[in-house]
């Protein structure tokens, strides 16, 4: 997909609007699957991108699904995922949705012993499950998305092992997996081999076992001088670390990994249209007509995206601050080098496939955007913009 590409849909779809190019993640799960032994799976993290159309595309590619709601459960077999493919990993819901997630027949995850007690009350072994495990390993690039610490909500601790045996001997569970997920963006690749070997031990707890699942923590370049994680020598390190436990124990698991933004970020080009372009005394500002009411990430954990002026390739390269119309402190970058904006500009921010959309608002009252899908030179229509009734679908007008 070319930058004109870009501009002709902004053209024809007006802005501000998403672009996946799909070419982009059937190449990053093959990076994936070619890195790892072949009875490796990948569960892609549907909260990174639910549009129904991805979900289908990342499908057809093989791939598994890894869903954190009763929704994205429910999307998932809806775009054609059978159940065996399908893991439920939420965190901090009742048993009520666990049950519901039951009746689809789906792998389920659970995160606390709380509940795994109730569902061992109420289910014992009839029904095999996950454990997830929170292992204290410190990683990720930002305290907001990191998942393994200390003071981390999710998983049961490793501290806890005694008490989970005791949950799972008292009423007979059956864990046919353990779970982790350290976090996102992890930049040393060595956190996965440590995490692997805290698995490896933990798994004597549990006759069961035929699953380990390592989450996620797949990085991707956000800007120049980033590292994306290397799956091939994290695989090639994995694959060793695996081939040695089997041999020492005799026993054989597969694995599991689940890359959320591994697999979308990258495929994201969101569209926006430079509105004002207004000098302070300090800075030079451009207005788009977007805000963190359609990409949060930079407001929300610092992210960075590129951002780049399709409308005026060649200009000269000038700073500016690029922010947002929403009446709150709304930027998306500052002091960034683009070619000279005017306004009417067509902005391209790059990355932005994943947690993009899907954390979109209708705050201040502006309608979400539009999405497209690129599939084989052609761009499709996916999602229609917001229109102003959407605003008032589900109030009830009691004046
Ligand atoms: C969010 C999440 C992922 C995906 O994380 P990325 O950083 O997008 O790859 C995987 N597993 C679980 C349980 C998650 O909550």
């Amino acid at each position: 997909m070319t930058n004109q590409d870009l501009l002709s849909i902004a053209k024809e779809c007006g802005t501000p609007v998403y672009v996946y190019d799909v070419n982009s993640i059937s190449e990053q799960y093959k990076k994936l699957t070619s890195s790892f032994s072949k009875t490796t799976r990948f569960f892609y993290a549907a909260k990174a991108l639910t549009n129904i159309n991805i979900l289908k595309y990342v499908e057809k590619l093989g791939a598994s699904l890894d869903c954190v709601s009763i929704n994205e459960v429910k999307l998932g077999l809806k775009a054609g995922f059978s159940n065996d493919r399908i893991l439920f990993t939420p965190n901090c819901v009742d048993l009520a949705e666990i049950e519901e997630a039951m009746s689809h027949k789906v792998h389920i995850n659970i995160d606390n012993i709380s509940i795994l007690e109730q569902f061992g009350n109420k289910f014992g072994g009839s029904y095999p499950i996950f454990v997830r495990i929170n292992p204290h390993i410190y990683a990720g690039g930002n305290h907001k998305i990191s998942t393994g610490h200390i003071d981390s909500k999710f998983g049961i601790s490793i501290h806890q092992m005694r008490h989970i045996e005791r949950v799972m001997k008292s009423t007979n569970l059956n864990v046919e997996g353990l779970h982790m997920h350290t976090g996102s963006e992890i930049k040393d690749p060595d956190v996965f081999i440590q995490g692997l070997e805290i698995m490896f031990e933990l798994a004597e707890h549990f006759p069961n076992l035929k699953y380990l699942d390592m989450g996620s923590g797949f990085k991707v370049p956000y800007q120049e001088g980033d590292i994306e994680t290397d799956v091939k020598s994290l695989g090639k390190k994995v694959n060793a670390s695996i081939k040695k436990y089997e041999e020492e124990s005799g026993k054989k698991f597969q694995l599991w990994f689940e890359p959320g933004k591994f697999l979308v970020s990258d495929s994201g080009h969101f569209l926006v249209k430079s509105n004002v372009i207004k000098q302070t005394t300090a800075t030079v500002f451009v207005g788009v007509n977007s805000g963190f009411n359609h990409l949060i990430r930079p407001m929300f954990y610092d992210s960075y995206h590129i951002i780049e002026n399709l409308s005026n390739p060649k200009g000269a390269e000038r700073i500016y601050t690029v922010v947002g119309n929403i009446c709150e402190t709304d930027t998306f970058a500052w002091d960034r080098k683009i070619n000279e904006v005017r306004e009417g500009d067509v902005l391209v921010f790059r990355n932005a496939g994943a947690y993009g959309f899907e954390m979109s608002s209708n705050f201040n009252s502006r309608l979400k955007p539009a999405e497209v899908m690129f599939l084989d030179g052609k761009a499709h229509l996916i999602r229609k913009r917001d229109e102003f009734e959407d605003l008032l679908k589900n109030q009830i007008e009691v004046l």
